[in-house]
C-alpha cells in the first residue's frame, strides 16, 4: 500500500491526537465520579451529627437550669409566707419553729443558687461548643460548593479540549486515502499503529530488530507502507 512520508507523519500525528483524547476522555470519567468530592461530603455529615448531638446537650442543660429556677421560686414563695406569718405571729414557740423554717429554707435557696451559677458556666461551655461546631460546618459546605464549582469548570474546559481534538482529528482524517485510514484504524483497534524506527528499534514495540528484520523493512520501496516484523504496526523509516 501506498503512503508518502508526509502521510506517515500525519498518521503518526493522528495516532498521538487519538490517544491524547482517550487520556482526556479517561480523565473526564475519573472526576465526574465526585471521588475527589468524597472527604468533604463525609467531613459535613460527620459535622451534622456532632451539632445534633451538641444541640442535646445544650437543650438538656436548659432543662436543669428551667427546673433549679422553678424550684428557686418556689423556695422564695415559702419564705415569703413563713415572713408574713412570721410578722403576724405573737407567740414565740411559734416564732422560734417559723425562723427556723426559714434558715433551712435560705440554706436552701444558697444552695440552688450555686448550682444555678455552675449551670450557667456549663451552658456557656456547651453553646460555645455548638456555634464553634455551626461555623466548622458552614466553612466546610462553602469550601465543598467551590470544590464543586472548580470540578464543573474543570469538566467543562475537559469538554472544549475534547471537542477541539475531534475537530483536529476528524480533519486529519479526511486527509488521508480511505484504505490507508483503515489500515491505521485496524492497527489502532490492536494497540499502537505508528512506530518511528530508531536505530534499530522500533518504538511501538521497543523491540531491537535483528538484521533479518531491517532488511526486511528496507525492501519495501520508500514510497510504500512498511509493518515493524515483531509487532505489526507500520512504521515510519528515518
Ligand atoms: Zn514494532
Amino acid at each position: 500500500m501506498k503512503a508518502s512520508a508526509q502521510q506517515l507523519e500525519d498518521l503518526w500525528q493522528l495516532q498521538k491526537l487519538i490517544l491524547d483524547q482517550r487520556r482526556l476522555i479517561a480523565h473526564a470519567k475519573q472526576l465526574s465520579t465526585g471521588e475527589s468530592l468524597r472527604e468533604q461530603e463525609l467531613r459535613i455529615v460527620q459535622l451534622s451529627e456532632l451539632s445534633r448531638n451538641q444541640l442535646m446537650v445544650v437543650e438538656s442543660v436548659l432543662a436543669e437550669k428551667k427546673r433549679i429556677e422553678s424550684d428557686l421560686e418556689l423556695v422564695d414563695k415559702r419564705i415569703k409566707t413563713d415572713q408574713d406569718r412570721l410578722n403576724a405571729s405573737s407567740s414565740t414557740k411559734d416564732i422560734s419553729g417559723i425562723q427556723h423554717e426559714i434558715d433551712g429554707l435560705l440554706q436552701r435557696k444558697n444552695m440552688l443558687e450555686d448550682t444555678d451559677l455552675g449551670i450557667l458556666t456549663d451552658l456557656d461551655v456547651q453553646q460555645q461548643k455548638l456555634s464553634a461546631l455551626a461555623k466548622e460546618k458552614e466553612a466546610a459546605e462553602k469550601e465543598l460548593e467551590s470544590s464543586k464549582s472548580e470540578l464543573r469548570a474543570q469538566l467543562e474546559s475537559l469538554k472544549q479540549e475534547n471537542s477541539n481534538l475531534n475537530t483536529e482529528i476528524e480533519k486529519l482524517r479526511s486527509s488521508f486515502p480511505p484504505e490507508l485510514l483503515e489500515l491505521f484504524d485496524k492497527k489502532l483497534s490492536k494497540g499502537t499503529a505508528v512506530g518511528r524506527l530508531v536505530r534499530s528499534a522500533c518504538n511501538a514495540c521497543n523491540m531491537n530488530l535483528n538484521s533479518t528484520a531491517i532488511a526486511e523493512i528496507s525492501n519495501v520501496p520508500a514510497d510504500q507502507v512498511a509493518l515493524c516484523p515483531e509487532c505489526a504496526a507500520i512504521v515510519i523509516r528515518q
